[in-house]
């Protein structure tokens, strides 16, 4: 290709022509040529933007809600599945606290809205909350947890799984009640947890904390508590 082309696409950063992704040109005429190239460039923006989202998010892995069993997890139903999968309550800035014991569903449920959310344009951010704790505590001293702040304050959806399995200290429990304080009316939040909320006062250590924290993130909420057996301990393979 003309060397002068290249370095002018450069410039412009039209990404189709130096990455030779460009448009057949058929019988267009010229306008319409420029529409395919404009396009073409349009969709590739929208493939990098999605990438990058996804990665930002930092989804262990990729869950559906296709694949999630409403007779096998009695206490969802179809339709409150679907009015999640369409993401209107990010827009509102519901919460979402998924409560219920280990196998449940809870982090399915939570990848499958993370993932959907990234894919359709919402900034979204995925962490366990001993990483997530981590992150909080070392965000002056690291580079790595300091651009993780930055991405959670620019988030749409900020995804906390499995609060509760792990003891925090009181200065964790501020730094903690920090964040979501400053997400509050801003960010919607997912929590996952195996503990009710009669369990917050004793995981936090403080009762005063664990009620200011359940009164912002509730204001706006859907509790849903899931129910029944472990699905993996229900589908475990068997040697014999
Ligand atoms: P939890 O977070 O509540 O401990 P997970 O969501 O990690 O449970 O579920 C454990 C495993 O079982 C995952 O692989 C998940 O995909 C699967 N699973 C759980 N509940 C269902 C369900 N109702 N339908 C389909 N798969 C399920
Ligand atoms: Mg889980």
């Amino acid at each position: 290709m003309n060397n002068e082309l290249i370095s002018l696409a450069k410039q412009f950063r039209i990404s189709v022509l130096y990455d030779g992704k460009i448009p057949a040109k058929d019988n267009l005429s010229g306008e319409e040529y420029l529409l395919e190239l404009f396009r073409a460039e349009a969709k590739a923006r929208l493939n990098r933007a999605t990438a990058e989202r996804l990665k930002q998010a930092r989804l262990p892995c990729d869950k559906d809600f296709k694949d999630f069993d409403t007779d096998f997890q009695k206490a969802v139903s179809r339709e409150q599945i679907n009015i999640l999968a369409k993401l209107e309550w990010i827009d509102s800035l519901f919460n979402l606290i998924l409560i219920g014991p280990p196998g449940t569903g809870k982090t399915h449920l939570a990848l499958a809205i993370g993932n959907t959310a990234a894919k359709t344009g919402y900034n979204v951010f995925f962490s366990m909350m001993d990483n997530l704790i981590h992150i909080l505590k070392t965000q002056e001293i690291s580079q790595k947890s300091a651009s993780r702040m930055r991405w959670i304050s620019k988030c749409d959806l900020v995804i906390i799984d499995e609060m509760g399995y792990m003891p925090i200290t009181k200065t964790e429990a501020n730094l903690f009640f920090g964040l979501i304080s400053q997400l509050y009316q801003n960010t919607s939040v997912i929590i996952t947890s195996n503990k009710g909320f009669d369990g917050w006062a004793e995981l936090f250590g403080d009762s005063v904390l664990a009620t200011a924290l359940l009164d912002r993130l509730t204001q706006k909420c859907q509790v849903l508590s899931l129910t029944g057996e472990s699905y993996r301990l229900a589908h475990s393979k068997k040697l014999f």
